[in-house]
């Protein structure tokens, strides 16, 4: 591993986790209403065209191409309502047609009905007509035989609805992901709660939660624990028992009340603990009971960037998914950073645009313990190592929501 004071490269770290990271391999089947979010756990063949027949794209007449005359009226043969089984079609006629509804054999062709006239005894068609027009032709959106979807795949809306247009009520999906978060700190206190002289409220608590649910996860525990040698070692097995990953925060730092990190020195093993990385510094990643725990900062600001920077990437590769995330965006910085850092710095910022082009803003105070300016933010830019930014130069911006999909 490349170190830098004894640093971690972010890259090393990333790395290292994901070199660690077992993805989950059980699955259990799950109707398509409770679906959404979850990580598929089959390949999905497509057992039957959709559509499962040639059909009309708008309400008309459906006819031989080779049958159109401008000059002679064409008898009326039939009506196909979309849902019923379509007739053969009379060979020089034509059959009333609408969006959806099956083309009858012998027909080629479908005339909206904006281009017909309707005369007494049929139709007469006017304008340019082409051979196989408004037709949605059999297995235009899927083929038999061939792979809808993959397994790993996140299923969102569209992926229901089409697993729903091949006829499937019910999936394999991966188990959820057991996640068990610790918050440490004696000067903690749950909000709802008065606040004695020397205490804050735990708001990691609250980040770690939200960001674990939309990460599709399951908290199976959650718990603060005090500032206690002994305790939180406890703590920490019980939770590497419950779940398939720990994540604290806290403790990771090198003070003498940093009891997460000494704890998994002593009684797991611990693979880094100083990465470079702004904010966000301490970080320890190790394991206990053959479970990983992953030690995050105590910065609330710290704490979301790392869990969507260094946790994140482990949990999806846990989870089963293979869809890698989306690369960032390279935009102007509307900001500069004048001293350069031997960390890779995640700024709060905001993709905002002037006279018609993008450009990337930067919360005011970038402190560790702001976390206004994650509210503020709708994603962050990335400062590489030893680089300095001038205004209008291009940095790489990740929108939360690119980051937390
Ligand atoms: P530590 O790494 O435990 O020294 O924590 C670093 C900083 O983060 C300290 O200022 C803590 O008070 C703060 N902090 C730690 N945990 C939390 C939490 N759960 N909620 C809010 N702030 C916290
Ligand atoms: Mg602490």
């Amino acid at each position: 591993m490349s170190r830098n004071a004894n640093l971690t490269s972010v890259d090393d770290a990333l790395a290292h986790l994901l070199s660690q990271a077992r993805p989950l391999t059980g699955t259990e089947p799950v109707a398509l209403t409770a679906a959404l979010g979850r990580v598929l756990g089959e390949d999905i063949t497509v057992p039957l065209n959709v559509p499962p027949a040639d059909n009309s794209a708008v309400d008309g007449y459906a006819l031989r191409y080779d049958d159109i005359d401008p000059e002679r009226t064409m008898a009326v043969s039939g009506r196909i309502p979309a849902g019923h089984a379509a007739a053969p079609l009379a060979p020089g006629s034509a059959a009333r047609i609408f969006t959806g509804s099956e083309v009858p054999p012998g027909a080629d062709t479908v005339v909206m009905q904006e281009q017909v006239e309707v005369v007494s005894d049929g139709i007469r068609i006017g304008g340019e007509q082409r051979r196989g027009q408004n037709i949605r032709r059999c297995g235009q959106d899927l083929r038999q035989g061939e792979r809808a979807l993959s397994r790993g795949t996140l299923l969102r809306p569209q992926e229901l609805g089409l697993l729903a247009s091949l006829g499937i009520a019910e999936v394999q999906v991966i188990r959820r992901y057991r996640v068990a978060v610790l918050t440490t700190g004696d000067e903690l206190v749950e909000p709802g709660m008065p606040l004695a002289p020397g205490q804050i409220y735990n708001s990691n608590r609250f980040t770690l939660l939200g960001l674990l649910e939309q990460a599709g996860c399951d908290v199976v525990l959650c718990e603060t624990l005090r500032d206690e040698r002994e305790a939180t070692g406890q703590a920490l097995l019980a939770a590497a028992q419950a779940a398939d990953l720990v994540i604290t925060s806290g403790g990771v730092s090198v003070g003498e009340e940093d009891h997460v990190r000494a704890v998994l020195e002593s009684q797991g093993d611990l693979s880094l603990w100083r990465l470079a990385i702004k904010p966000g510094k301490p970080l320890a990643f190790g394991g206990l009971a053959r479970t990983p725990i992953l030690g995050l900062p105590g910065n609330p600001a710290a704490v979301l960037v790392t869990f969507l920077v260094v946790a994140t990437p482990f949990i999806r590769h846990c989870q089963g998914r293979t869809t890698p995330r989306r690369p960032a965006e390279q935009l102007p910085a509307a900001f500069s950073i004048e001293k350069p850092s031997i960390r890779r710095e995640f700024i709060r910022a905001r993709k905002e645009w002037l006279d018609g082009a993008a450009q990337v803003t930067a919360y005011p105070n970038q402190s560790s313990g702001v976390l206004s300016s994650a509210c503020w933010a709708d994603g962050l830019a990335m400062i590489p190592e030893h680089t300095v930014v001038s205004p209008g130069d291009t940095i790489s911006y990740y929108s939360f929501s690119d980051l937390m999909e």
